[in-house]
């Protein structure tokens, strides 16, 4: 199997609907072994145990350092070491520029780029006595195009700077055999979209996709995989776009 004895960890992976428990889902599927971090509400327990047996589910906010390093210790002692970490936890907020407070752009920031920081640090030092990792990073095609249908320019801004961030982390370490890539996902399907978009707001959008559809969880799940996986073992700094086509 593809992640046979791999250890994944996974933020903001407790959301049933979301991109990281169906990312979570495919990668046990594929042998790995799973930690779903996310917010007390969101029960990462009773997702992980969805999982099935040997699986763990951790309460844990990314943008508390001293919980990420809380999380990061307790799956090492669970599981013995981490392969792979997605920093998937985000926020949205469908505000324009001129109503975003300082407030709102902390929050929004914090979750997105300061978690996407604390939880690398708090896995790097196990990757680099392993020399090997892989850390993965959802930003957003709101990077890409300025703006997005639910994120606002504060969204925008903190999955840019997730780019840049990856992408000098990949520098960084790449000579300890830690890759670092991001993916874009267009807009898929999930409780961000659920019941937001009318069937004719959804129908126009979709024309403007040469893949003529929404994306599903599992189409960021697949593309999760390949990045955890040896399969991409010579990808590092690399943004994987998983759009529809959204961008040609
Ligand atoms: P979601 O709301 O289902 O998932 C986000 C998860 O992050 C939730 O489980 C939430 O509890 C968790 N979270 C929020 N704050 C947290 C914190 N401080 N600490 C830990 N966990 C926290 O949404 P989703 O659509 O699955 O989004 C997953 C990621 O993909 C997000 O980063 C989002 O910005 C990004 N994304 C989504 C889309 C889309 O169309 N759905 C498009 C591009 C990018």
């Amino acid at each position: 199997m593809l992640l046979k004895d791999k250890v994944a960890v996974i933020t903001g992976g407790a959301g049933l609907n979301g991109l990281g428990f169906a990312t979570a889902r495919l990668m046990a599927s594929l042998g790995a072994r799973v930690a779903l971090l996310d917010l007390e509400r969101a029960s990462p327990a009773a997702a992980a145990a969805q999982l099935g047996s040997g699986h763990l589910g951790l309460v844990a906010d990314v943008t508390d350092k001293s919980s990420c390093e809380a999380a990061a210790r307790a799956v090492l002692e669970r599981f013995g070491r981490i392969d792979t970490l997605v920093n998937n936890a985000g926020i949205t907020q469908p505000v324009k520029t001129l109503e975003i407070t300082g407030a709102d752009y902390d929050r929004v920031l914090d979750v997105s780029l300061r978690g996407t920081l604390y939880m690398s640090q708090a896995v790097l030092p196990g990757m680099q006595s392993q020399q090997s990792g892989s850390i993965v990073c959802i930003s957003s095609v709101s990077a890409q195009r300025g703006g997005g249908i639910f994120g606002g320019p504060h969204y925008s801004a903190a999955k840019a700077g997730v780019l840049g961030l990856a992408r000098a982390m990949a520098r960084e370490f790449g000579g300890q055999g830690i890759r670092v890539n991001c993916i874009t996902p267009g807009l898929i399907e999930t409780d961000i979209t659920q019941g937001k978009l009318s069937p004719e707001r959804k129908k126009e959008i979709e024309d403007t996709i040469p893949l003529a559809r929404l994306g599903r969880a599992q189409d960021v799940a697949g593309a999760c995989v390949f990045l955890a996986s040896d399969l991409s073992g010579y990808c590092t700094g690399i943004t994987l776009d998983v759009n529809g086509g959204m961008l040609i």
